[in-house]
């Protein structure tokens, strides 16, 4: 269950709620989390039984009670029942975006693997403008499979990011690798990303809650997580302080070499139906294959995505990082044209509306 704290609660009744939950969880103390400035605790099913549900419905500190089964809680649609939208961009003085919501069209985050260079960046950055993207990616920190590949060039490519958002007015999303390094990225970036590999490093969770000055967070699927898993692992963060979640589906490990992953697009109206957070696709890292990029956009945006993360490099041959999976800036326009004239189609039937 989730207990909303009755925001006119006195402080003795507040603490005398927060004591009975405590007993309840064999002396811990309860986590509160503040959202939409409303104060809330989770319960787990194994820590009440009906008479503790009954004397806290009873309560002069709770406002509500929402009966929740699912082992994720706060992201839970069973929580909220309007689909979220994140806002990107808005303490920076340029343009804020709306990335989900009920209404908003997708959102196209574009850019290089990794910040190579400042001539790179720079106009890969323009080029993604030009070509009607409204983010720019780029990793700065760059969490290789061989302590042998380019490693990123580290607070040098956050400060590249940082000028190429200067000069085109596109915010910036790059990944954090390590909790303490949160507050850093968070400094540079619009948007944080959590990758793959780091989809349960529960440490850098907790930091993405706490300490990312509230910037969203795109939490990518892990390699091979369930949803739940998924889910619970952006539940982390939101229980942590943070509610800006972004979920991004980038394909899971399958036993077929022909592509570099496998692609659960049904996980998207599924999602839809789970979570009210909005969910990016990304078929660069899904695929792996520069030829499936424009087919799996406009199949993610038909499946009712709230937009799409795609790698582009002006030489994608020479790319230092996943130069396979990178399509150019041309490609890049086409795409963007087709996944609008698709959700002009669909007349905003992406996201709740999805939900039969
Ligand atoms: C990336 O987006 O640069 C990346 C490393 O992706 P993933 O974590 O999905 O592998
Ligand atoms: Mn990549």
């Amino acid at each position: 269950m989730i207990i909303t704290i009755n925001t006119d609660a006195d402080s003795s009744t507040r603490s005398e709620l927060l004591s009975l939950l405590s007993q309840l969880s064999g002396g811990r103390p309860p986590t509160c989390t503040k959202i939409d400035g409303r104060e809330v605790i989770c319960l787990e099913a194994r820590q009440y039984d009906a008479q503790a549900e009954h004397i806290l419905r009873q309560h002069r500190a709770v406002a509500r009670i929402t009966p929740i089964t699912t082992p994720y809680k706060l992201v839970s649609r069973a929580f909220k029942a309007e689909q979220s939208s994140v806002i990107v961009g808005e303490e920076r003085g340029i343009t804020p975006l709306v990335i989900g919501g009920a209404n908003a069209s997708p959102v196209i985050m574009a850019g290089p693997c990794a910040v190579e260079n400042r001539n790179q960046l720079l106009s890969t950055a323009r080029a993604v403008k030009a070509a009607g993207a409204q983010i720019l990616r780029g990793g700065a920190f760059k969490p290789r499979t061989s302590p042998y590949q380019f490693q990123g060039l580290g607070v040098e490519g956050l400060e590249l990011l940082a000028e190429a958002r200067e000069q085109t007015g596109l915010p910036v999303i790059t990944e954090v690798m390590e909790p303490d390094m949160v507050e850093t990225v968070a400094r540079y970036a619009d948007i944080l990303q959590i990758g793959s590999r780091n989809m349960q490093n529960f440490p850098l969770l907790l930091a993405a809650g706490r300490n990312s000055l509230q910037r969203p967070v795109m939490l990518k699927r892990g390699l091979a997580s369930t949803i739940e898993e998924w889910l619970l692992a952006a539940e982390y963060i939101v229980a942590a302080g943070n509610p800006h979640v972004i979920l991004c589906e980038r394909g899971i490990r399958s036993f077929d070499p022909q592509t570099r992953n496998l692609l659960d697009l049904s996980c998207v109206p599924l999602l839809h139906e789970l979570t009210h957070l909005p969910i990016i696709v990304d078929p660069s890292h899904a695929t792996g294959r520069r030829e499936l990029v424009p087919t799996m956009s406009r199949a993610a945006i038909a499946a009712g995505a709230e937009g799409l993360i795609l790698e582009v490099h002006p030489e994608p041959d020479s790319a230092l990082c996943d130069g396979r999976q990178s399509i150019t800036p041309d490609q890049l326009q086409g795409i963007i044209r087709e996944a609008r004239l698709l959700a002009q189609m669909m007349g905003g039937q992406t996201a709740l509306t999805c939900v039969a």
